[in-house]
């Protein structure tokens, strides 16, 4: 291990209770397909973080380390201080192009997009198999056609824009508010019960909204880039990036929430449910959007209008709870939730 995989490695250990250190590839379990294809994707993430736009958009994301963490759960952590770090766990980062690979082989999904009716799944069928696919990483589900292929790498792209942006986000912004209220260097995306009250978790949750904002945003500029280059031919399919954001973005908080059910189910989420991340986010985007091109906020509202039942049903029939009393009180806790983080922006947050 070179000196910063040593260091991260130390962080890592230290940090977790079952002591789990950075992931080494010659230790591992995974064939050299896997293998390669996590490679790639690390030396991208570190690409995008120190090279691309991330680092004008959040100030200081470029010294910021990324490594993977030997686990295979959809997790991730930020770590401030002496050592500015991200750990994602490997298993994360293959689980996010797994998905988005399966939700591309159903026929019922994105029509527009090269032979659709070749594809095996129902939607009825790929709500099964979405339920099951944690912990697999078969990447046995691969969609029939080179543009459904292409499209399902592109929204796991988008999607892990959105991780980096938001756990960027924990690393730069939250780590000192942590740190002097909390005394935590860390911070995690679920927690043992005991550590915070429960009075914290209106803190918690605010600055998870506040790191889904970073994480919006950074994966529309990424589709706006991609709009932008004509080789990608997205100009001729779709009227702007706004389709393909909502579903990459709704889906991927729908497939946290249900992730957080299956692997921690005796831990505490910080984040808010799935339904006041999506709605939190769509909102975020419709009002950032116009500034990055004006036509963007036409493209948001007619996709909005023009696909929402398709999205909701997308969303709908596999995460939202609709009775009554909840989405009563989750109007209620979306509202006091932008309020309180409109009040830790001003008090306690860097203002970036
Ligand atoms: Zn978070």
């Amino acid at each position: 291990m070179n000196p910063l995989e040593e260091q991260f490695n130390k962080v890592s250990l230290k940090l977790s209770n079952d002591r789990i250190g950075r992931f080494i590839p010659a230790d591992s379990q995974l064939d050299s397909r896997l293998l390669d294809f996590l490679d790639e994707r690390l030396v991208g993430m570190r690409r995008t973080i120190q090279e691309g736009f991330i680092g004008d958009v959040l100030p200081g994301a470029k010294e910021v380390y990324i490594d993977y963490v030997d686990s295979k759960e959809p997790n991730a952590w930020a770590h401030g201080g002496d050592f500015n770090c991200i750990g994602i766990n490997y298993g994360f980062v293959l689980s996010i192009f797994d998905y988005y690979n399966t939700l591309m082989c159903c026929k019922d999904v994105f029509l527009e997009i090269g032979k659709p009716e070749n594809e095996v799944y129902t939607f009825e069928e790929l709500k099964d198999t979405l339920k099951n696919i944690s912990n697999q990483f078969q990447f046995s589900y691969e969609p029939q056609s080179v543009e459904r292929v292409e499209m399902a790498t592109l929204m796991a792209r988008v999607a892990v824009y959105f991780v980096l942006g938001h756990e960027l986000t924990h690393v730069l912004k939250h780590g000192l508010f942590f740190q002097k209220k909390y005394q935590q260097e860390v911070i995690y995306e679920y927690y043992d019960p005991k550590i915070f009250s429960s009075k914290d978790y209106i803190d918690l949750k605010a600055l998870e909204l506040d790191a889904d904002r970073n994480g919006s945003l950074l994966s529309f500029w990424l589709l706006d880039f991609y709009f932008k280059d004509a080789s990608t031919q997205l100009e001729e399919r779709f009227e702007g990036p706004s389709y393909l954001w909502l579903t990459s973005i709704v889906t991927l908080l729908y497939l946290l929430e249900n992730a957080t059910n299956f692997y921690y189910p005796n831990k505490v989420s910080s984040h808010p449910v799935a339904r006041i991340r999506q709605i939190f986010c769509i909102q975020f985007i419709r009002i950032a959007a116009p500034q990055l091109d004006v036509f963007y906020g036409l493209d948001m509202n007619q996709t909005l209008v023009n696909h929402l039942d398709e999205l909701e049903k997308l969303i709908a029939r596999i995460s939202i709870h609709s009775d009554a009393s909840r989405n009563s009180k989750m109007e209620w806790e979306y509202a006091l939730l932008i309020k309180h983080l409109e009040f830790m922006q001003k008090n306690y947050l860097d203002p970036t």
